[in-house]
């Protein structure tokens, strides 16, 4: 672990780097080759070999990889894409990025997920694509909905943002048949520094999605050894991960059982430590399945309060997140959703990041029940 500066409980999350990375990052910057290199290569089939698909396409960040996978499923001007209203804004400005129209929905209280009824009750025949958030790692079985999604022509983009390493029935999110994404940014399952990736479905939308983040440039061997010549063959955007990034993520993989491990027991350490308080419903993960990424809890009465005790005793609870359908930016796309605006207002995340102790939990759980039971004595 090559993070020292102070943790604990005072942090909502925090990146936890294995001590290789240190060393791989500089053998990296040596190379002198920072844009794709056999490095890039490399971390692409470790994470295809990890969750047991045929390929993997790296890029810059969760945003692009969404985008990316938007645009190789055809999605742009005049579409749809459903798309739940409580997620990271990153979700809605990939879509936007198409040219097409985000169609916001509900979740279930009690995964912050989509449902399969949600999805098929906001289908229009302008739906090109549905985005589920995998929310904390949980991954959302669409199965109910699939005859129908096929029927229109809808594909599943998955955000699996929060959710690298996770199980959908016994295989890892990722390998189940829908366009995945990933982010490796910071503070996710799995951190490449900055990062993301796109699992594609077939080997044509590989190729499809390396032009996309490559400028259009057909990745062909002579490309690879940096020849003087290349052909662009049609749009593209300049967003491949970085060596120096995937450098970090391969190293980062090589101990992912580590992570893993400490994320399902911090997970299950709050499930214990919360258990009887009042008030507090903690969001269902489906620890066994999942690789948790963060411990949320629905506040069910003064949480503004609750909150701002919390932080006043040095505790970093976060809230998330503002319902998008709520902001300025897609005021357009504004429709009643009062599930998630209720949720957007109970919302509230515990510390989680593997620098934690189960003491820290504790410590967590017991300040939580204080400054209720203060709330309720007032
Ligand atoms: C982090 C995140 C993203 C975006 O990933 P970046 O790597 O930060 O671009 C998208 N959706 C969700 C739900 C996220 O948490």
């Amino acid at each position: 672990m090559i993070l020292t500066a102070p943790a604990g409980a005072a942090h909502n999350a925090r990146p936890y780097l294995y001590s290789g990375a240190e060393a791989a990052l500089a053998e990296a910057l040596r190379s002198g080759r920072y844009n794709h290199s056999a490095v890039t290569d490399e971390f692409e089939n470790a994470a295809a070999g990890f969750l047991g698909v045929p390929d993997t396409v790296a890029v810059a960040s969760g945003t692009a990889a969404l985008h990316v996978a938007l645009l190789a499923a055809g999605v742009g001007p005049g579409h749809e894409v459903i798309v739940p209203s409580f997620t990271f804004c990153a979700t809605v400005q990939a879509v936007l990025a198409t040219g097409a129209r985000p169609r916001f929905i509900e979740i279930n209280p009690a995964t912050l997920c989509v449902e399969p009824a949600e999805v098929l009750g906001a289908l229009t025949s302008h739906t090109r694509a549905i985005l589920p958030v995998l929310y904390g790692g949980r991954a959302v079985d669409l199965t109910a909905a699939r005859p129908a999604l096929d029927e229109h022509g809808v594909t599943v983009v998955e955000d699996a943002a929060h959710a690298f390493g996770s199980y959908e029935g016994t295989r890892r999110v990722g390998a189940t048949g829908a366009l995945t994404c990933f982010s490796f940014g910071p503070i996710k399952n799995l951190t490449c520094g900055q990062g993301g990736m796109v699992v594609p479905r077939t080997p044509l939308e590989a190729d499809t999605c390396r032009r996309l983040r490559g400028l259009g440039i057909v990745e062909s061997a002579a490309w690879r050894a940096e020849a003087t010549t290349y052909t662009v063959d049609g749009f593209g955007m300049r967003v491949q991960m970085s060596s120096l990034n995937a450098a970090i993520g391969l190293v980062q993989l090589q101990h992912f059982a580590e992570a893993e491990a400490k994320r399902r027991d911090l997970w299950r350490a709050y499930a214990a430590a919360l258990d009887g308080i009042h008030d507090v419903a903690l969001v269902d993960v489906d620890v066994d399945r999942s690789v948790p990424h963060l411990c949320a809890v629905r506040v069910l009465r003064d949480r503004e309060r609750v909150f701002r005790t919390l932080r006043e005793h040095g505790i970093g609870v976060g809230t998330h997140y503002p319902p998008n359908h709520t902001q300025p930016a897609f005021a357009e796309w504004h429709r009643p959703l009062p599930v998630t605006e209720r949720v957007g207002q109970q919302a509230m995340t515990l510390p989680f990041h593997q620098h934690l102790t189960e003491a820290d939990v504790d410590r967590v759980a017991g300040e939580l029940r204080r400054a209720l039971t203060a709330g309720a004595a007032r």
